[in-house]
């Protein structure tokens, strides 16, 4: 499979008063086309601030806290002019997060909303572009989609906000969804319905997928890769049923054994609670 994106000792450090917070310390990330890659580790072990520090490098230099290499379609992102960088967000790249109002405008109608991002990246036409954004909006399983489209962000359940942030992430079809603990606040029902949307985006669309979760349930159901973290560091990179069957690093493992009914109810993968134990027993 082609490489999509491959990111080389991505750093970001906090300074406070007293010490520096290596939040994220040297992380190695590569995506091929098409692949869901989850990212797992536990609470503060630098999952978010991945996510957070690869939306960084797309924009402004100056002001900048992260450090690193990112290529992306045999490009370093890092080395690109504002206006390119601009030209990448939301359109090839996008990201969803956990609470869909982060990313909604709560006095805006959810179809201008969709539109407005097809807008700024497409050379179509307003009417073009409503068609588009309603034709997305069924893709992502909102019912009486040309009905929603007229309604703000406020009169829709959790689970539609997120289908519309989804829609809104994706009416580009990007290449590469970052997707930070999208399903955490949800219902499990519609937790399972937004992780299969995603697993169709990657089987129809080819979308590659950086899914951040802390919910090992949902890595032994998406991922086609995992990624590892602690402290800010990776520790293991490999093949999803490799990280199930072998696991090598002592964190994984421990990871793994705190949740012995994983291989016997395969099923029910979703159900399985809050997972990952603590690091404190693990120093780097
Ligand atoms: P995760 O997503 O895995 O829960 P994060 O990526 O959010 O973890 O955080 C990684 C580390 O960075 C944590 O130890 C956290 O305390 C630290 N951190 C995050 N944001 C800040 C900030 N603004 N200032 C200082 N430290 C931060």
């Amino acid at each position: 499979a082609n490489k999509l994106i491959e990111i080389r000792n991505l750093r970001t450090y906090f300074h406070t008063k007293n010490a520096v917070i290596r939040a994220v310390d040297g992380v190695d990330l590569d995506v091929d086309e098409g692949q869901i890659v989850c990212i797992v580790g536990e609470s503060g072990s630098g999952k978010s601030i991945t996510s957070l520090s690869i939306m960084q490098l797309l924009a402004k230099p100056a002001g900048r806290i992260v450090d690193g290499e990112v290529w992306f379609e045999g490009k370093d992102l890092t080395k690109l002019a504002e206006k390119e960088m601009t030209e990448i967000r939301g359109n090839r790249i996008s990201m969803i997060f956990q609470e869909p109002m982060t990313a909604l405008n709560p006095v805006m109608k959810v179809g201008e909303q969709i539109t407005e991002v097809l807008l700024r990246h497409r050379s179509v036409s307003t009417a073009e572009a409503n068609i588009k954004a309603v034709e997305m909006l069924r893709f992502v399983g909102v019912p009486r989609a040309e009905h929603i489209v007229k309604e703000y962000p406020h009169q829709l359940s959790g689970g539609m906000r997120q289908r519309v942030m989804i829609a809104m992430a994706m009416v580009c079809e990007p290449r590469l969804l970052i997707a930070d603990e999208p399903t955490t606040a949800l219902d499990v029902t519609i937790q399972i319905q937004v992780l299969e949307l995603m697993k169709k985006m990657r089987d129809e669309l080819n979308t590659s997928i950086i899914l951040i979760t802390h919910d090992l349930g949902v890595v032994a159901e998406m991922a086609d890769h995992v990624v590892v973290m602690y402290a800010g560091q990776v520790v293991e990179s490999v093949h999803a049923d490799t990280i199930f069957d072998t696991p090598l690093h002592p964190y994984t493992q421990a990871l793994l054994a705190s949740i012995p009914s994983l291989d016997d109810e395969k099923d029910v993968l979703y159900s399985i609670p809050g997972t990952v134990p603590s690091a404190a027993a693990f120093p780097p």
